[in-house]
């Protein structure tokens, strides 16, 4: 029996005490009644189980100790010191305080506890503090300790950085009483956690076995060492999401059983030497992964992601030609006409070699284009139709739809996306998105997708000079564009438009559009592109632009999705500090898409923040690092739109910070499954029991039989 099991045994108590075990309510333990009882509860702790599983946010250790001397009014900091003086002094209030002197290399500094008297009993002179709290002034700087601890007088200890665990606590809680308390107990319970990991698993994901970890993060020697505990807890948090995602993609592949389309190399290799440019290492290896996936038996569910420009449309032909030398209908569905219209031209012109002319189908065709259209998604030719939402409409029937693809997938509802694939008896489905986010993070955000990455641009690209202006620059700036516009190129000026603010955004745009047009672009061909404008009406300006019949365009965000006109040259971008850096990225995009220099211009005063937040978007092309920082930055919810994300709650998990162990954890949870879907074998027992008690989705996932 231990120490503390034998303490809480001598207590009076009134009536049977129940044994110690993980599910005994906190209220039970030692200097808990039922009022602390009720404070714990509002930390989501309700048992010693969960008190063990309330780990520290924080430390503090010597190695983030701010030297005495620095230690100036106004901070909140940790010093370490030895005790050279102490005391009990009262206050004119009647309140009694404990005061020392610490001492470190530096200087000295006054330590006051009001309130706390009886520490002059367990802090001896000679002892070393460390401690952290606000510098006050008061009489000279002193710090007022929030929490501290007792190193004792053994310089030793000091140099072996023991360090202070930092609880969430809640008010009417100190952070030391909870603390006192998982110290109380952590003996105790320790033995009776139960280890779901096997040891080879342990082994192989390098992090320790349960029992060492959650000692580690309560009772750290060190923060490496606090940390190295957390992160198996992350781990195997991350492993069991994972788990449940990976194996709700294998269940539902199973349940889709789909067309295993055969590699003819026909159509692919005749589109491979018709191409302009040699494919990418990652475009190689992309298409690779997607015509293994349309040969297996089980229906493809794949997202593409790639950065603006990587070169996702030629992926999706080689995806399409699979399909149709295979005698399947594929279908492009693109989120505007002018999308689909550009589509329709590009992969025209890549398709010409091999005798195949794809088909428009969007809402603006005439009455005798449609029929044809329709007459031939209704024979059972193959063949490659290109369009908007329009294909999901009732009237639209494919003969014998194998493969669906859809084009910038996150401006489409999931509904949308089904009804699509619908059209067909289980096609494949190709998703592509041009937000690129880490992969793991990727399969964790989007379940049950199989997840392509390009990660290479095409060699040949320009980088776009990027840079932010000030306000006061304004005229420099325009001056600039007409020297571009001088010389037969165009200018896309941008202009924010929110939803929650529309109306005086717009007033704003047009206003600056006036402007424009009566001043530095009197002698252009201007137009203002908004979303309150018809949409047909907005498409006869894109095509102006897009035809060189307009040479400055004044445009709200609606120009952001993949229109690809070679000839601009210039993205002026006003109030950029509204805008998220992915939504930058994306319109950045839109310039440097020909052989000439492209410039990039944030323009106008914006606060400090912004401004670290512009340089660094003027210093980066990398779409995912952007994606990251503007994650890292305003969290998942707005990059992705709320309804998009749908993330878990994690207890332990960061996902941005842990991306090395989420990548760790997917690659297990893939093995694991791979030789035991469900579970059963002795190895990944634990793992089940994991599962089962902590995620409700797992008994209808893993179930036996
Ligand atoms: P996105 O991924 O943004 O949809 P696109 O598919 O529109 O990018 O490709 C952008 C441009 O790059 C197109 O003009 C395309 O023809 C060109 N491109 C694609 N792959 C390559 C390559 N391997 N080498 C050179 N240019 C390429
Ligand atoms: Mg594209």
């Amino acid at each position: 029996m231990s120490q503390h099991e034998s303490e809480r045994r001598r207590r009076p108590a009134s009536g049977p005490k129940p044994k110690l075990a993980l599910d005994t309510p906190v209220m039970y333990l030692k200097g808990v009644g039922p009022v602390r009882a009720e404070m714990l509860k509002r930390l989501g702790i309700e048992t010693a189980g969960d008190l063990l599983r309330h780990i520290p946010h924080r430390y503090e250790d010597a190695t983030t100790v701010t030297r005495i001397a620095h230690a100036e009014v106004g901070l909140d900091i940790t010093v370490l010191g030895r005790v050279i003086a102490k005391g009990v002094l009262p206050t004119r209030k009647g309140l009694r305080v404990f005061q020392a002197v610490l001492q470190d290399a530096s200087g000295m500094i006054e330590v006051a506890w009001p309130g706390q008297p009886f520490l002059d009993r367990t802090i001896n002179k000679a002892d070393w503090l460390l401690c952290t709290g606000p510098v006050r002034f008061f009489h000279g700087r002193r710090l007022q300790p929030r929490e501290y601890i007792n190193l004792g007088a053994d310089e030793e200890g000091t140099n072996e950085g023991r360090v202070l665990a930092v609880y969430a606590s809640t008010e009417g809680l100190s952070v030391r009483v909870l603390r006192a308390l998982v110290q109380e107990y952590l003996d105790a319970l320790l033995p009776l956690v139960f280890e779901p990991l096997s040891l080879a698993m342990l082994h192989e994901a390098d992090v320790p076995a349960l029992r060492d970890a959650l000692r580690m993060v309560h009772r750290p020697t060190s923060v490496a060492d606090a940390l190295r505990g957390r992160a198996r807890l992350v781990f195997e948090e991350l492993l069991c999401v994972q788990l449940l995602h990976r194996r709700a993609n294998q269940l539902a592949r199973d349940a889709r059983g789909g067309t295993a389309f055969v590699s003819r190399r026909d159509l692919t290799t005749k589109l491979r030497a018709a191409l302009p440019f040699t494919l990418t290492g990652a475009q190689v290896r992309v298409i690779r992964e997607i015509v293994a996936d349309m040969g297996s038996p089980r229906r493809m569910h794949r997202l593409l992601q790639g950065d603006v420009g990587s070169g996702k449309t030629v992926v999706a032909l080689f995806a399409a030609l699979l399909a149709m030398e295979n005698g399947a209908q594929v279908a492009l569905m693109a989120p505007t006409e002018l999308l689909a219209e550009q589509h329709l031209r590009t992969i025209g012109v890549m398709l010409a070699p091999l005798g195949i002319a794809p088909v428009l189908l969007t809402g603006r065709l005439g009455a005798k284009e449609r029929r044809l259209a329709l007459a031939q998604l209704a024979s059972t030719e193959p063949s490659l139709v290109i369009g908007t939402l329009a294909l999901v409409q009732e009237a639209v029937a494919f003969a014998n739809l194998g493969l669906v693809i859809i084009d910038e997938q996150h401006r489409f509802g999931v509904e949308q996306r089904a009804a699509l694939g619908a059209k067909g008896t289980a096609p494949d489905v190709l998703l592509m998105s041009a937000t690129p986010i880490p992969r793991s993070l990727a399969l964790t955000l989007y379940g049950d997708l199989d997840v392509s990455v390009l990660d290479e641009r095409p060699p040949e690209r320009q980088s776009i000079t990027t840079v932010h202006r000030p306000g006061s620059a304004r005229g420099k700036v325009m001056e600039f564009a007409n020297t571009q516009l001088d010389e037969g190129r165009q200018v896309y000026v941008v202009y924010p438009l929110i939803e929650t603010s529309e109306k005086i955004d717009l007033r704003a745009a047009t206003a600056m559009f006036d402007e424009l047009v009566a001043g530095p672009f009197a002698s252009r061909r201007v137009a203002l592109l908004h979303g309150r404008m018809p949409s047909e009406q907005r498409d006869e300006v894109m095509r102006g632009f897009r035809d060189g019949a307009l040479e400055v365009l004044v445009a709200t965000t609606v120009i952001e999705v993949g229109i690809d006109v070679a000839n601009a040259t210039v993205m002026i971008i006003e109030h950029p500090e509204r805008f998220g850096l992915s939504q930058l990225h994306q319109l950045r995009g839109r310039v440097g898409r020909g052989a000439a220099q492209s410039y990039c211009i944030l323009l106008g005063d914006v606060g400090a923040d912004a401004a670290e937040r512009l340089t660094m978007f003027t210093e980066t092309e990398d779409g995912f690092e952007i994606a990251r920082a503007d994650l890292l930055l305003r969290g998942m919810g707005n990059l992705f739109g709320a309804k998009q994300h749908g993330l878990p709650e994690f207890r332990y998990a960061d996902l941005l910070n842990d991306e090395a162990l989420n990548e760790r954890a997917r690659q297990i949870a893939d093995r694991v499954l791979a030789a035991d879907p469900i579970l059963i074998q002795h190895a990944n027992v634990g793992l089940r029991e994991l599962l089962s008690v902590g995620y409700a989705r797992a008994l209808e996932l893993f179930r036996v039989g």
